[in-house]
């Protein structure tokens, strides 16, 4: 059986006791192994990491940015193959892989514009021949925690600022898909970086507790489910550390009255279904505004959603594919069955779909519930699989506190052609990345990442200048450089003024 081993620098991961099977989800079979490492490996990894840094920090950053730059390049001369890589692990389709990659790679480069992005501040004069600066230095060693819906995409997020501003990262993918993640490795030494720059400890819950406990480890990123994100930030800020840790989604997409419907259709059908809704920021609850919004979005839904094409991740025509394993399959199944116990209506029930020819895969149809209220659980909780749920506000006022009072803050859409609905929604919704008109308001490498309440554990954003201030520390240094006369020695012991 294939291993998909840890990248550590000078030594590969033999000797490791328990392993994780990684399915096809395509076929259901397991088609590889990988190692769940220890303290031990992780211990390895942090020698090599700090054997590295001091050099990599002390590298000019216009060096480090050419490497980010061969990177870049190297990950799109391998774009096909890395994409397959992606779908064979995850299920998503070949498009959805590339998609994951390329908004990574938008994170590599901003990471290119770091000689910029860490000028410091300079004050002439604060004082009577004072001077001051303030540079932002590396950390040392980061970590970053990722989940298996973004293989590619949430990796590149951390360490490619991280590492363009001078620190040592120590990636722990997912065990479901860590394939991607340990390629990517290899390219970024092809592409210059020095051994122990970036490596990768393959593991579980072992791994992370041993990462949250070192102490050489200055900052985590997770992103991953709520529960565990807060339990992350907890452990990990106990320790000293500095963490973001990013939590689950139930994204809300509000339908105006005015709303183009025909749009809203085409919007709704890739953001809660695309990537078999597995996505921090697909749109599984629509608000429709008023019962006439509700009945003719559910119309035109219907025939939208009974068309998907639901297939294996490299057909081409599919629209999705599927789930990542068996458990997850189970998980999204017995959701669809509490909603149907809470009393909701499952206009299109998306379980026993079978694909011919793979019916051992982990498939699930669409399926969309109506009449869904805020007092279900199958509400209140993030399902994670290709279902939506409509939830029907009588107006504005109501559909605005929908998003707002949900447990999760992630993403949230409002689609009308009314610009003061919009603007008003927008500054009012307690949630934090918004979409008007944009279905998946996932933001722009260059601005950044992060949700609100349950989303959102810590209170710096990925990527973006949040990106370099989570993974960078400000030192600010007062100069005085006197002319030779004698100080002032009787104001020794005063606090210094600038007077
Ligand atoms: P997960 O929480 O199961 O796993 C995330 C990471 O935590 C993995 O590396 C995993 O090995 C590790 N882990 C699992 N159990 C652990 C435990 N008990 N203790 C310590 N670490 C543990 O998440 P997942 O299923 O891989 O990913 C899906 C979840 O991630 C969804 O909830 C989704 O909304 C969320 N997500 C959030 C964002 C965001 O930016 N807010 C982005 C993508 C995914």
């Amino acid at each position: 059986m294939r291993v998909i081993d840890h990248v550590i620098a000078g030594a590969a991961g033999a000797g490791a006791t328990r392993h994780a099977d990684v399915f096809d989800p395509n076929s259901g079979a397991v088609q590889a192994r990988v190692p769940l490492g220890t303290a031990a490996d992780l211990d390895r990894a942090v020698a090599a990491a700090q054997a590295a840094q001091p050099g990599w920090a002390a590298t000019n950053p216009q060096r480090r940015a050419r490497v980010m730059f061969r990177f870049k390049e190297l990950v799109e001369a391998n774009m096909d193959a890395l994409a397959h890589m992606l779908s064979a692990e995850h299920g998503k389709v070949i498009a959805d892989s590339k998609g994951d990659i390329q908004r990574g790679l938008e994170v590599i480069e901003f990471a290119c514009g770091i000689p910029h992005a860490l000028k410091g501040e300079y004050t002439q004069g604060a004082g009577p021949g004072i001077d001051v600066y303030s540079m932002r230095m590396p950390l040392g060693i980061g970590a970053g925690i990722t989940p298996f819906n973004f293989p590619a995409m949430i990796p590149m997020w951390m360490f490619g600022v991280a590492i363009a501003c001078g620190n040592a990262f120590l990636l722990k993918p997912s065990e479901r898909d860590p394939s991607v993640p340990v390629r990517l490795a290899e390219l970024m030494l092809e592409a210059g970086a020095p051994q122990g720059i970036l490596q990768v400890v393959q593991g579980d819950k072992e791994m992370v507790d041993a990462i949250l406990d070192h102490p050489a480890i200055g900052a985590v990123s997770f992103v991953g489910s709520s529960d565990i994100a807060h339990y992350v930030y907890q452990r990990g800020v106990a320790a000293g550390k500095r963490v973001q840790a990013m939590g689950g989604a139930k994204n809300h997409g509000i339908v105006m009255p005015d709303a183009d419907l025909d749009q809203v259709v085409a919007d709704l059908s890739g953001a809660a279904f695309g990537s078999a809704g597995e996505r921090c920021m697909a749109l599984p609850v629509v608000v429709p505004v008023g019962d006439k919004t509700a009945d003719a979005l559910r119309e035109k839904l219907i025939p939208a959603i009974r068309s998907l094409r639901v297939g294996i991740s490299t057909d081409a025509e599919a629209q999705y594919g599927p789930v990542v394993n068996a458990a997850h399959k189970a998980r999204v199944e017995n959701w669809i069955q509490t909603g149907v116990d809470e009393g909701a209506e499952l206009v299109i029930d998306g379980r026993g779909f079978s694909l011919q020819g793979h019916e051992q895969g982990f498939f699930i149809g669409p399926s969309l519930f109506d009449r869904v209220t805020p007092g279900m659980k199958s509400y209140q909780e993030e399902i994670f699989g290709p279902v939506l749920q409509i939830v029907r506000a009588p107006d504005f006022e109501t559909a605005l506190r929908l998003p707002s009072e949900h447990q999760y803050g992630n993403g949230v859409a409002i689609f009308t052609r009314n610009g003061h609905a919009a603007r008003e929604f927008a500054a009012r919704v307690n949630v934090g990345m918004v979409g008007i008109n944009v279905p998946i308001p996932v933001p722009v490498a260059y601005h950044s990442f992060g949700g609100w309440k349950r989303s959102a554990f810590g209170d710096v954003n990925q990527h973006g200048m949040e990106g370099v201030r989570f993974w960078t520390k400000v030192k600010t240094v007062t100069q005085r450089w006197p002319d030779g006369g004698v100080g002032d020695a009787a104001n020794a012991f005063v606090i210094p003024t600038m007077g």
